[in-house]
Formats: C-alpha cells, structure tokens, sequence
C-alpha cells in the first residue's frame, strides 16, 4: 500500500472536521468538505473515478486553510493530502487554456519580487495618472475578465516607497547578542510592504539579534507549493536553503504566515531527494514565525504606550498550520496601553495563498463572515501577520464602504519599541 493510501485510510469518516471547514460552512455540499475530499481522493487513487473538472472543482475551492487539520480526532494528515492531489492534478489534468494562461502569469510573477516592482511601476502609472479613475468612471473595469477584475480590485495604493526601499544585508544587535537569526523578506511582503520588513529588522535588533539577510535569498516556494507545483517548489527550496546555509544562523525567521508554514515542510517536500533531504530538514527546524521567536526570547527592550482599540486576525497558515495562536496576542499584550479584542470568527478571510486570485468568487463569499466580525469588532486597527491576508480583508471591507487601518504586529511592537505614533 503507497504511503498516501496509508494517509487516506487514517480518515474514518465520523465528519467532526465538517463544521471547522469553511467550504463546507458556505455551501453544505459534502464534496465542498474534508471528508467529502477525502473520499474522492480515495476513489481517484483507486480509479473508481477519473479526474473530471467537477472533482478537479472541488479540490481547487479548498482553501488548504487547514482548519480541519486540528479539529480531526483521528490525526489525518489533510494538509499532506491534498498538497499531493493538487500535485497530480498538476501533473495529469488538462486545464483550460484561459485558466493555464492566468496561472502562468500569477506563477510568473509573484515569486519574483523584480518582476513583481515592474508590476508597482505599472501600478503607480495606472493609480496616479487618472487611468485606473477613467477606467472605473466608464465602467471599463466591468468589461475585464472575473479573475483580473478582482486583481484589479485586490490591487492596494502603491508608492515610490514600493520601489525605492532598501533592505541592509546585516543589521547589528543592539547590545548584548542574544542570537543571529536570518531573515525571509519574501516576495510580496518585501515589495507590497516594505515597512513591514524594516519594522522586523528593527524589533529584531533592539531584542539583541544580529538579523542577516542574505543577496542572493529569493522565493521560498511557498506560493507554488501551496497550488501543487511541487517540481517548482522543489527548485525554489533548494536555492532557498542554499542561501540560508551560508547565513550560519541560529534561527531563520520569517514574518508571513504562508511563508512560514511552508518552509516548516521544507523536510517533506525534499524527502525523496538524497542530496537535500538532511539539509532541509536542519533548515526546517530552525525556521521560526518573528512572533513566535520574540515569544521564545522574552522581551528585553522597553515598551511604551500605544493606546488603541485593535483586533488580531489569525493567518490560517500561522493559527492551523503552526499553530501559532498566543504568542502574537502575548506580545501584543505586552504593549502598554493597547486594548486587543478578539473576533467572533477565526475562520479564513478567503485569500489563502494565491486562492483569491484563482477562485475569486468563493473567495469572496468565504471572506464575508470574516468581514462580519471585524466590523461587528469595531477595532480602530485590524493586526494582520500574512500580506495575502491582509490585501485580502482590505479590499473586501472596501467593497462594503468600509476603511479599516490595518498593521503587521511587528509594526506595533516597533512602534511601541521606539515610542513614536503608528506609521
Ligand atoms: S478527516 Fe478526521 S475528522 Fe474529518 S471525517 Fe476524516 S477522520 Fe473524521
Ligand atoms: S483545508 Fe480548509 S477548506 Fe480545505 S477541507 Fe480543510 S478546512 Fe476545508
């Protein structure tokens, strides 16, 4: 029996992941549920069904948000299940030629964070000459494909920042070292939110780490992973973790949750590889959420006051994947003055990797209930540590005539750290 038959045969159907499911939640089909995904995987693996666009349908709308994951009594490894089923979809399934063409150009250009410049440079000229204006005045906008109507929309307002920042490759301890951590900047994150990165570099240093980031670091794989594109995201890994060798860190620290999650699995994903298999597992246990490592730490840097009303959203790939739940709220709490209050739902806001670009709509409609509770929360600040996330919420309260101030909590805390008003 094949080591995925092994993990299918794990589910005993009892349906108590079916009410963490999101999927499931909006729609009530028990194909759109764990179970019911777990059961067509079986019959796929067992030829008792082809591989048609309706099965294909009901594995591109998992968000792989995981929440099913901790909520099965029985261990199944959901997570590993549907990464190798997207992976055979890849593999073996004809996609239409509009949909190869779209996934083409999301795969082209968000690993790559030069490319991903060249985009803001278009974006700046589209935002600041009155284009994007007339294109919505006209009602252009209407007449664009579903999928890059939503890109469109998802697009948020960019600066020369986005294009000018700059990231030292070494940054100093502010006094005693207390470890040497290399740093992920990321493919959006560093190019969609810069301050982001420059605020962990700070928060880092005045916690006494040497930070390091090394040239040549690019994509971790996470994105490519995360749709089934394993070869890529094998490639992406190696290179990855090539570079992060040479940083001879003690820990590698990371500041999106998709990022993070996936170079945890960085073992998994290069078991079979003999060259590389040890050295991403040794990489993969050093890597840490920045959240989860300041928690690990303890703080030794003064806070001050900020006072404000704020709610914490948890990333699925931070709240399920690694369940990371207290260590962002604790640090957090630790900031004098800062009234954190929970949302009524910590079910996924629908972005879940590159799945609200693939799959606007369900999307969209997943991320309503999240939009529910953060208004029904009424924070002056939503705290948000995955940029997918974070693009994702905001464009959708948009949509809905609403404009919350959203922030990385490593924002806050350097905020907090350095005693001045939020960026
Ligand atoms: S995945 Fe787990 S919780 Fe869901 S039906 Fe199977 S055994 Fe039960
Ligand atoms: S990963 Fe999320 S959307 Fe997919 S089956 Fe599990 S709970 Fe449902």
């Amino acid at each position: 029996m094949t080591a995925k038959r092994r993990l299918l045969d794990d589910c005993v159907h009892c349906g108590f992941c079916l009410p963490s499911c999101p999927t499931y939640q909006s729609w009530g089909e028990e194909m759109d549920s764990p179970r019911g995904r777990i059961h067509l995987m079986k019959a796929v693996a067992e030829h008792k069904e082809p591989l048609t666009a309706a099965a294909v349908g009901h594995f591109d709308r998992c968000l792989g948000c995981m929440a099913c994951v901790p909520a099965c009594p029985s261990g199944v490894q959901y997570n590993v299940l549907i990464e190798e089923t997207r992976a055979t979809i890849e593999r073996t399934y004809h996609r239409p030629l509009a949909d190869r063409m779209f996934r083409g150009m999301i795969f082209g250009l968000f690993p790559y964070p030069r490319r991903l410049k060249l985009a803001v440079l278009l974006q700046l000229i589209y935002q600041r000459t009155g284009l994007r204006w007339l294109v919505h005045r006209l009602g252009l906008v209407r007449l664009l494909p579903p999928r890059v109507r939503n890109l469109e929309a998802l697009m948020p307002p960019v600066g020369l920042r986005q294009l000018t920042d700059h990231l030292p490759s070494h940054q100093a301890a502010a006094g005693t070292r207390r470890a040497r951590v290399a740093l992920l900047p990321g493919c959006v994150q560093r190019v969609y939110f810069p301050a982001v990165n420059q605020a962990t570099l700070r928060v880092l240093a005045a916690e006494r780490c040497e930070v390091v980031i090394p040239d040549e670091l690019g994509c971790c794989g996470a994105l490519s992973v995360h749709a089934g594109r394993a070869d890529e995201a094998r490639g992406f890994a190696r290179a990855a973790i090539a570079a992060l060798e040479g940083a001879e860190a003690d820990f590698i620290v990371v500041n999106a949750a998709g990022c993070g999650s996936s170079m945890k699995e960085w073992g998994h994903l290069l078991a079979d590889d003999p060259d590389w298999a040890g050295r991403a597992a040794a990489l993969a246990a050093k890597v840490r959420d920045v959240t989860e490592l300041l928690a690990e730490l303890g703080p030794v840097a003064p806070r001050h006051p900020i006072s404000i009303k704020a709610a914490y959203h948890d990333a699925c790939h931070l709240a399920h994947a690694q369940r990371i739940r207290a260590q962002p709220r604790a640090l957090l709490r630790g900031i004098p003055g800062l009234e954190l209050v929970e949302l009524d739902s910590d079910a996924c806001c629908g972005s879940a990797g590159v799945h609200n670009l693939l799959e606007p709509d369900s999307a969209r409609e997943i991320g309503q209930r999240k939009v529910d509770s953060v208004l029904a929360a009424a924070p002056a600040l939503l705290i948000s540590a995955n940029p997918g996330c974070t693009l994702q919420i905001q464009m959708l309260l948009r949509e809905r005539g609403h404009d919350v101030r959203t922030a990385h909590p490593i924002e806050l805390l350097d905020a907090s750290i350095r005693n001045v008003p939020l960026a």
